[in-house]
């Protein structure tokens, strides 16, 4: 039987109506949680990105700020910039679109956001909360919403296999240290994967959660999946497909077809992982407002 479909679009609505809910409250108590995002050049990716999350936040209610920068803009005149928002009242979660052109050195941004702004998690002091199981950081908006979908879902991580495939800062690493937590939702064995890892599949066919972040369309196959599995797609790339009006669509790193013959619950892409990131970053922008209030 064919793998039962984890809907990323359901799960990242019912989170953002508990967001829009959250939102009503603090406004009782006169507080309007404010995302501000910085745009830096006019990467054509990253402006549909940050639309979409200005859109997202406006929705919630909540106040909604994206601030555009030329493409030549300096390293200074950034690190400016984010300490007037360190600064500002009115902002609680400041995001900074990565990536950043050459000359910035974006290592030096993401350690300027005061950590209690940061709603992308990736400061390192939220990365060491995350780490230590402290949770009164901010949890990288991604691995948050894959947690979400496990949890939503009724998967029992505690004891579980769980296989990352993938050791970035953004994905991977953050999604170890989550499911490694002695914690609901989490309490797996994990095992991280990466480009130096030999033998792959010996990995992934002893998953019971199978979490793919690589960047590689469709590298994962369903000979590589153990039956009954739970496969998270993070995965979104680009391919080419003639029959498409854009000429291209998207595909994850997870090999759909194959896969959903093999596993018990799979994400699609579109529709899975994706939604899941905006709809986290609302959450950790209204506890940033809970907070700093
Ligand atoms: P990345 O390129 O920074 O990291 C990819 C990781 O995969 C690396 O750690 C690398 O070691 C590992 N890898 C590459 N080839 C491998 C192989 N053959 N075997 C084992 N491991 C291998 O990518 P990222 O930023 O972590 O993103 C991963 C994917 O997730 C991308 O497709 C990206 O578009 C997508 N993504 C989606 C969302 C979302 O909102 N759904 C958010 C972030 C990233």
């Amino acid at each position: 039987m064919p793998a039962e479909l984890i809907d990323g679009v359901a799960i990242a609505r019912q989170i953002r109506d508990e967001v829009a809910c959250d939102v009503q409250r603090l406004a009782q108590r006169g507080i309007v949680p404010g995302l501000t995002v910085v745009l830096v050049g006019d990467d054509p990716a990253s402006a549909v990105y940050v639309r979409s999350k200005g859109k997202a936040t406006d929705e919630a209610g909540m106040h909604s700020v994206t601030i555009r920068l030329p493409a030549d803009t300096m390293q200074a005149t950034l690190l400016a910039q984010v300490d007037a928002l360190n600064a500002d009242p009115l902002v609680h979660g400041i995001l900074v679109q990565m990536p950043l052109p050459k000359q910035i050195d974006a290592d030096a941004i993401v350690r300027r956001i005061r950590p209690d702004k940061d709603v992308d998690g990736f400061h390192p002091v939220n990365v060491g909360k995350n780490l230590i199981g402290e949770r009164d950081g901010f949890v990288p908006c991604t691995p948050a919403g894959v947690q979400e979908l496990l949890v939503r879902s009724g998967v029992e991580t505690r004891g579980a296999e769980c296989v990352v495939v993938g050791r970035s800062n953004i994905v991977g690493k953050p999604m170890m240290a989550l499911m490694l937590q002695n914690a609901a939702g989490a309490n797996a064995t994990v095992t991280v994967c990466h480009s130096a890892t030999r033998d792959l599949a010996a990995h992934t066919r002893r998953a019971d959660i199978l979490i793919v972040a690589a960047g590689r369309p469709r590298m994962v196959t369903g000979e590589m999946i153990r039956p009954g599995a739970v496969v998270i797609d993070v995965g979104i790339n680009r391919v080419a497909d003639a029959s498409a009006r854009s000429g291209y669509r998207l595909v994850g790193d997870v090999d759909f077809e194959s896969a959903r013959e093999v596993a018990s619950l799979i994400t699609p892409v579109p529709g899975g992982v994706g939604p899941m990131t905006i709809a986290l970053l609302l959450r950790n922008t209204v506890r940033a407002a809970e907070r700093l209030a």
